[in-house]
């Protein structure tokens, strides 16, 4: 039977001295049998902290009888916040938990969490593991990462008796995986771990544990999410991070209607999971989307709408020789940007620019220099209509094509063809000089030199993925494939 003295000892050994402050999460029942009972493990916490030590407790939630027992002990304060309290015992209490309730969020700057940190607190888990290490929560409020939410009291109790309004900023949502981190701690010398009873025993310095992750979070930030990919909180989280970190770039991230799925539902669900609000609708259901009826067309636009997703253009396999049936389908789906093979494009391009719809022309069989000159030969014409038409038209750059035209895309076709002037799109795939498609910047399509030139530029036209050529894989996987290509360059 394991006694007071016992803990305190094994509590010393761990590293806690006379003065320290700690948060303790616990789990009474995983010590085994203890003499003396919770009043014992309190005891002996205050004799390793001594008199001039401060202890701390979760007070938000029923979180045990040892966070009952500090919550009772004479003296003891509770914080003011309504979603992340803490009990608090000895001579930092008040200094550690002041207008808890007024923090802009409930973990992080200005709450317990992080001033125990700046004092040299530590964090112990008796018993129980990083899942209920709450400072981790104060990690991912500094970061301000964009998955978390804001939670508002509408009558919120002060100290003082008012009744307020108030909002916690990126406050925890749903599921979370804080267990993983445990590795990262013990490695980064953040966290010694030992035995007391049947307990394991954790004690992390707080400080070390919020500069390690937000460190470790810089590179990624989905460190506290789960990869259960039956787990439909931490996907829609993870999404989001995606999502905010495609609106950092410049340019505007779209993607392939067939690479994101073969029906409507599908492809929104695809495109939610991958945090990409655009689509260019080359097929549906496994058909060219310029051969489905206007109604169809109108119909799937409308749905993508409805799920937040943008259709960036009706992009066609091929030029059609009358574009009166192309128009009627663009103005019933409302639909303003067609993307088309450059060669033969000419005269449905000025029909289309007439009627104010914007048109990217892609490379297609041909050499950089003949797209040049096709391109050219297009856009004198559509000047000679209007002055402004010409900007209606831009140049799609498939790197891909030029591969397989036998150029090196980056090296030759980009460059001989000047079109950092002309370029409205690119087209993000990748393939061998034959044509068989690989992964990004697996082929010969020089993908990952190309995007970095635009990024240079701060090129704000589209990128997308999977456009006009194949991916070998998923749209998550292609997105994955995009991610770490734009991280590591
Ligand atoms: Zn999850």
């Amino acid at each position: 039977m394991l006694n007071r003295n016992e803990i305190a000892n094994s509590l010393r050994q761990l590293g806690l001295k006379e003065g320290d402050i700690v948060l303790l999460h616990s789990s009474y029942l995983s010590l085994g049998p203890v003499e003396g009972g919770p009043d014992a493990v309190i005891a002996a916490f205050l004799d390793a902290i001594g008199g001039s030590g401060t202890l701390l407790a979760p007070a938000f939630d029923n979180l045990g009888i040892l966070a009952d027992k500090i919550k009772e002990l004479p003296g003891a304060i509770v914080s003011s916040c309504p979603c992340a309290a803490v009990a608090a015992f000895g001579p930092m209490a008040a200094e550690l938990c002041v207008d808890h309730w007024k923090a802009d969020t409930a973990h992080g700057e200005n709450t317990p969490y992080t001033r125990l940190a700046e004092r040299g607190g530590y964090v112990c888990l008796l018993g129980c593991d990083q899942d209920r290490n709450t400072t981790l929560h104060s990690v991912e409020a500094m970061l301000h990462l964009p998955y978390l939410k804001t939670r508002t009291y509408d009558s919120l109790q002060t100290p003082d008796g008012q009744t307020v309004s108030h909002s916690y900023h990126f406050f925890p949502g749903p599921h979370r995986d804080f267990i993983g981190i445990d590795s990262i701690l013990k490695d980064g010398g953040a966290m010694v771990v030992g035995r007391i009873g049947n307990a394991i025993c954790r004690l992390i310095k707080s400080k070390d544990m919020i500069d390690l992750l937000t460190e470790y979070a810089k590179d990624a930030p989905d460190l506290f999410l789960c990869e259960n990919p039956a787990c439909a909180d931490c996907i829609g989280q993870r999404a989001t991070l995606m999502a905010a970190e495609f609106a950092k770039e410049s340019f505007q991230l779209t993607a392939s209607a067939r690479l994101a799925g073969r029906y409507v539902p599908e492809i929104c669900e695809n495109l939610a999971k991958a945090g990409i609000r655009q689509v260019e609708l080359d097929y549906l259901q496994g058909k060219a989307a310029m051969a489905i009826s206007a109604d169809k067309l109108a119909k799937a636009v409308a749905e993508l709408k409805e799920a937040g997703i943008a259709v960036s253009a009706l992009r066609l396999p091929a030029v059609p020789f009358n574009a009166t049936n192309l128009l009627e389908k663009l103005g019933a789906a409302d639909i303003q940007r067609v993307v088309m093979p450059l060669p033969s494009s000419g005269k449905t391009a000025v029909a289309l620019a007439k009627e104010n719809i914007s048109v990217s022309l892609a490379n297609a069989a041909q050499t950089a220099l003949c797209a040049t000159s096709d391109f050219a030969s297009i856009q004198k014409e559509l000047t000679s209509i209007d002055g402004n038409a010409a900007s209606a038209a831009t140049f799609c750059f498939n790197a891909a094509q030029f591969a397989q035209a036998g150029e090196m895309p980056f090296l030759n076709s980009y460059k001989a063809g000047h079109f950092l002037k002309t370029i409205g799109q690119l087209d993000v795939a990748d393939c061998l000089w034959d044509g068989t498609p690989t992964r990004l910047a697996q082929g010969n399509a020089e993908i990952k030199e190309l995007i970095s030139i635009l990024r240079c530029s701060s090129f704000n036209g589209f990128l997308c993925l999977g456009g006009g050529a194949s991916f070998p894989g998923t749209l998550q996987e292609a997105t994955e494939n995009l991610r770490w290509l734009l991280d590591n360059m």
